[in-house]
């Protein structure tokens, strides 16, 4: 039996992460560590952790005293740090947050596996490490900065962020590679693009469209809409997650995406048409909306969920044009690959949030409509 310790789990990608293994192997157990942000909801792996093989731990990242506890009780053979302020939005309103959370965090946790990962000295005094503990970055495309119409993010493109986001998770990344090549820890990286799928916090694009239209609001897109990311269904990345902590190569960095690229205005549009589709496929689903129109029938009405709703906002601050992973390296060395065609993953996506409207209304109860008032006005 291994032990995880899985930081930031209670939000996004991480609680789809242990989901994912806890449902694929059963030869693990996982400790959860998280600080439940504003990001981060118990509620989502109540499930999971309601089981002997997943326990809780509500802590910050940036705790020594209490990351020293948890290795020296839990004995981890992995740690797989999800765990970070992510939303880029965010750092540009308060940038320190992000590099205390996203960099010394990352530092933090290093250390207490390092500590605990010393099994005594040689005899001219230097450490001996215990073999078989490895420690997992989750990182970003974000972190190679900005690409112009043509090319990819390759595994060696040099690092250059551009937010306060991506330039602390291009620090923690450097740090983590620090440990490797000073304490000789077995450390992996991996940088995804841009993902989507169920438990997708709404302040992000996709979740924030589908909520937004549901409640009959208008869809804010940044400038003209023509940034490019390049999408990746969430369970395809924990997938590609899994193989690297279990079979990747110490000191390496696998670069995840999807070959999806669209603009954010392509995402809207994509993202109005397919709740359109399902609506008219399935009437049951109308009764989810909040603005409740009747059309001549009688029946609730989606006429009004059309391109109209579209409202161009002011560009975000140093806005990068577009990401583009090259996942050639995870494909031909551990044989990952995207296996959720967008079509697909969309409609699944919107199916999850129409059927868990009350998943929504619990993560955005608290100041979230603060938060959505202060950038988008009360539209
Ligand atoms: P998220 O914001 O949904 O979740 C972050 C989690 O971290 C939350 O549960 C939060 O409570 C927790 N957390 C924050 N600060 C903490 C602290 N100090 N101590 C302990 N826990 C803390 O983020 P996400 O979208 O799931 O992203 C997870 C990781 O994946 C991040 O490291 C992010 O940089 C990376 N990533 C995200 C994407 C994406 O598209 N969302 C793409 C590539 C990489």
């Amino acid at each position: 039996m291994k032990t995880y310790l899985v930081t930031g789990a209670a939000g996004f990608i991480g609680a789809n992460y242990i989901k994912y293994i806890l449902g694929k192997h059963s030869d693990l157990r996982v400790v959860v560590l998280d600080a439940l942000t504003y990001a981060g909801n118990l509620g989502t792996i109540v499930s999971d952790i309601d089981n002997d093989r997943c326990i809780f731990v509500k802590g910050d990242v940036c705790d020594r005293s209490m990351a020293e506890e948890l290795f020296a009780q839990y004995k981890f053979d992995y740690v797989v740090n999800f765990a970070a302020e992510s939303h880029v939005d965010r750092s540009i309103e308060n940038p320190q947050l992000f590099l205390t959370t996203n960099i010394l965090g990352t530092q933090n946790l290093l250390d207490a596996a390092r500590r605990a990962w010393v099994a005594g000295k040689d005899t001219q005094g230097y450490p001996l490490w215990r073999k078989g503990v490895r420690f997992h970055q989750v990182s970003t495309d974000e972190v190679y900065g900005s690409l112009g119409i043509d090319g990819y993010f390759t595994e060696d493109t040099p690092v250059c962020p551009h937010s306060p986001y991506s330039a602390s998770k291009a620090s923690a990344d450097m740090v983590v590679m620090a440990y490797h090549d000073t304490y000789k820890m077995p450390v992996t990286i991996s940088r995804c693009s841009n993902n989507y799928g169920p438990f997708h916090f709404p302040e992000k694009l996709i979740p924030l469209i589908i909520k937004n239209i549901l409640e009959g609001k208008k869809l804010p897109v940044y400038g003209d809409g023509s940034n490019v990311r390049d999408w990746l269904y969430v369970e395809d990345h924990c997938k590609a997650i899994d193989l690297i902590v279990r079979q990747g190569t110490d000191g390496e960095v696998y670069n995840v995406g999807g070959h999806n690229e669209k603009t954010n205005l392509d995402i809207v549009k994509l993202t109005i048409a397919t709740i359109r589709q399902l609506m008219t496929e399935k009437p049951e689903y109308r009764t989810v909306l909040k603005k409740k129109e009747k059309d001549a029938q009688g029946a609730i009405s989606i006429d009004w969920i059309n391109e109209g709703l579209i409202t161009f906002v002011k560009d975000r601050l140093g806005h990068d044009l577009r990401y583009a992973i090259d996942p050639t390296k995870i494909t031909r060395e551990l044989g990952w690959y995207p296996e959720t065609k967008f079509e697909n993953g969309i409609v699944k996506t919107i199916e999850w949030y129409l059927n868990n409207q009350s998943w929504v209304e619990e993560v955005t109860s608290g100041d979230y409509q603060h938060y959505y008032d202060k950038m988008y006005g009360s539209r």
